[in-house]
């Protein structure tokens, strides 16, 4: 029989790594949870070359005090939960504490941060998990990360990236899910240089639409805003004469979380089912608000994927909901639609 060896630390975070950060927008996906979860009001995400030479993400949150950032970087270290009781209602979007060690081990690392009680901050650098330098520094509140040379130490994970545009394309898609999922945040995205979008944070919804999907799109919405046992959902769906040839347009957040929904997929749809031809697929944003208790994240380490306790209520409620706005919106004369 083979000799069972024990993993070393290393190869246990860089196993560990492998399931949270999959690709460059992985990256700034969990960047960006962590800044919101810190209560930023303002994020900039600058990327290059898709991601994989550089992310850079700075938020004007509640930042990390400086005694407990080396703690930050270790694997399952979270501010954000502490027992499995804290599980069942989860209002973070956060609670693994993975992101941090595992964005570590396979790049070139640097935080910057401060928080509002301290006078100084802190410059940390770290690569493939090991921590290089700590030094104090002047620094507004807030968190900067820099994240360089993304798989730098796991060439067969970068081997398996796609070409840098490819990349710096999901990154894109994520960052109109993360403006759509939080109006009240501004965001500004620069790729290469170039200034991608802004967004006020206003809390506007419908202006964020209209910036990332144009005024066709933005201009052929109706409004919802319905609360009925326990669920919330609000936000805008598509006429008809919008509908599209695919379903990526079928956008929706459960308490603030972007997230794939076979269930919601299909309530979307049938909520359709009279107004979409063969083929076509509705365009919907569309913001859910559950009971935290009534809904399972912890799932998959990416978070993309949640459980629901109730399906049959929250697929009635979608389905039934979106059908009698399309159908109220059907019987208001048109002449009047158009104001
Ligand atoms: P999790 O988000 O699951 O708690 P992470 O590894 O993403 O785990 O982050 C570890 C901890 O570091 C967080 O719980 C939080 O306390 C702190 N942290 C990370 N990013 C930020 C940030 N941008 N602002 C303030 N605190 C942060
Ligand atoms: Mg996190």
């Amino acid at each position: 029989m083979a000799q069972i060896n024990v993993l070393s630390k290393d190869t246990i975070d860089k196993i560990a790594a492998g399931e949270v950060v999959e690709r460059p927008a992985s990256v700034v996906k969990e960047l960006l949870e962590n800044a919101i979860d810190a209560g930023a009001t303002v994020i900039t995400v600058e990327i290059k070359e898709g991601g994989i030479s550089l992310i850079r993400v700075t938020d004007n949150g509640s930042g990390i005090d400086k005694s407990e950032v080396p703690k930050a970087f270790l694997r399952h270290a979270t501010s954000k939960i502490n027992t499995v009781e804290d599980l069942l209602h989860i209002v973070s979007l956060g609670f693994r504490g993975e992101a941090l060690s595992s964005i570590a081990a396979v790049s070139k690392l640097e935080l910057i941060t401060k928080t509002k009680n301290e006078l100084t901050g802190i410059r940390y650098s770290i690569e493939g998990g090991l921590e290089k330098e700590a030094e104090e520094v002047g620094a507004p509140d807030g968190t900067t990360i820099l994240v360089r040379n993304l798989f730098f130490n796991t060439p067969v994970r970068k081997k398996f990236l796609k070409q840098p545009q490819t990349e710096g394309g999901y990154v894109s898609d994520l960052m109109e899910h993360m403006a759509m999922s939080n109006p009240g945040v501004s965001f500004k995205y620069i790729n290469n240089g170039q200034t991608r979008f802004y967004t006020s944070g206003n809390g506007n919804l419908q202006e964020i639409i209209y910036r990332i999907y144009g005024k066709d799109i933005s201009s052929s919405l109706i409004p919802v805003d319905i609360s009925e046992s326990g669920i919330h959902m609000s936000g805008f769906i598509g006429k008809p004469e919008i509908n599209r040839a695919n379903r990526s347009f079928e956008i929706y957040f459960v308490n603030g979380r972007f997230i794939k929904s076979g269930i919601i997929g299909k309530a979307i749809e049938e909520g359709y089912k009279k107004y979409v031809m063969q083929h076509k697929f509705p365009f919907v944003v569309l913001h859910l608000q559950i009971d935290s208790q009534e809904m399972d994240v912890n799932v998959h380490p990416t978070k993309m994927e949640v459980r629901f306790t109730n399906q049959m209520k929250l697929y009635d409620f979608i389905s039934e909901h979106i059908t009698k706005s399309l159908h109220e919106t059907e019987l208001i004369p048109a002449v009047i639609l158009e104001e």
